[in-house]
């Protein structure tokens, strides 16, 4: 069961005045703490990457967060090549180019897109919500972590998330992120309407083979049922445009969390 003001906050849907009260008093190295926008009533703790905030602490930091230390199908995960089990199943991804805001929520730059974007996965719809980094990557490819991790957050008519993970080795410029790295928002809680549609499948890599698991959201509240399609094949981004997440929020990856039995399959990916 998710929560819904929990799930609106992770999808980044919310008022003007809950993502103060969800980001406004966070901080970290680059960006000054911001006063609430006028939501003092908020019940939701500050959280971290650090310190007495930080991933060991999450569960203790609020009653909605217990999971994070309690769940058993919790995300990130190391994926071992050896535990990819043979069985397959189909996703499909219909991208088209969309318009789109970019917004620092104190946590990592986020691109809320409009409608337009479906992901098919077991012959349920999907609607691109949002995309966010993490660097280094969230998930881990055989003990080794990738520079960034891009997250593609999808969710059904009844509240379901599928999230497809693309991850990024350092290299040449990426021009499918050319426009949201060259003029990300300047402070956390800034918002920004791009100028030019956002071309998501652009963000792709040509192999589009996969691998899936069942997890969780990787940041508060860790809320578990979570689809994940993790791309095996890296895209590349250039040194100044990883400069430019790392500036926003650098080191913003929870720690890999305990498999617990579950399986890791692989998966045919189409982009549509
Ligand atoms: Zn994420």
């Amino acid at each position: 069961m998710i929560e819904h003001l929990d799930r609106r906050a992770f999808l980044g849907l919310t008022s003007t005045a809950v993502l103060g009260g969800l980001c406004g008093a966070c901080s970290n190295g680059s960006h000054p703490p911001q006063p609430h926008s006028g939501n003092s009533h908020s019940s939701k703790p500050h959280w971290s990457y650090s310190g007495d905030t930080g991933p060991d602490h999450w569960a203790s930091l609020s009653n909605a967060y217990k999971v994070c230390a309690t769940g058993a199908d919790q995300s990130p995960i190391n994926i071992a090549s050896s535990e990819i089990k043979g069985t397959s199943s189909r996703v499909t991804l219909v991208y088209r180019p969309v318009s789109a805001t970019s917004v620092d929520n104190g946590h990592t730059l986020q691109v809320n897109v409009d409608s337009g974007c479906t992901a098919i996965v077991d012959d349920t719809r999907y609607e691109l919500r949002q995309f966010h980094y993490h660097t280094p990557s969230d998930h881990t490819i055989d003990g080794k972590h990738r520079t960034v991790e891009w997250h593609f957050v999808h969710e059904s008519v009844d509240k379901n998330l599928a999230v497809v993970a693309v991850l990024v080795n350092l290299g040449t410029q990426n021009t499918a992120f050319a426009e949201i790295l060259s003029h990300p928002p300047d402070k956390n809680g800034d918002r920004l309407r791009l100028t030019s549609p956002v071309d998501v499948a652009a963000m792709m890599p040509s192999d589009l083979s996969a691998l899936r698991y069942q997890g969780s959201l990787s940041t508060p509240p860790c809320t578990e049922g979570v689809k994940w399609i993790v791309l095996r094949s890296a895209v590349e981004m250039s040194s100044d445009q990883v400069a430019v997440v790392q500036h926003v929020l650098n080191n913003n990856d929870r720690p890999v969390q305990p498999l617990n039995g579950r399986s890791l399959q692989r998966a045919a990916v189409t982009v549509e």
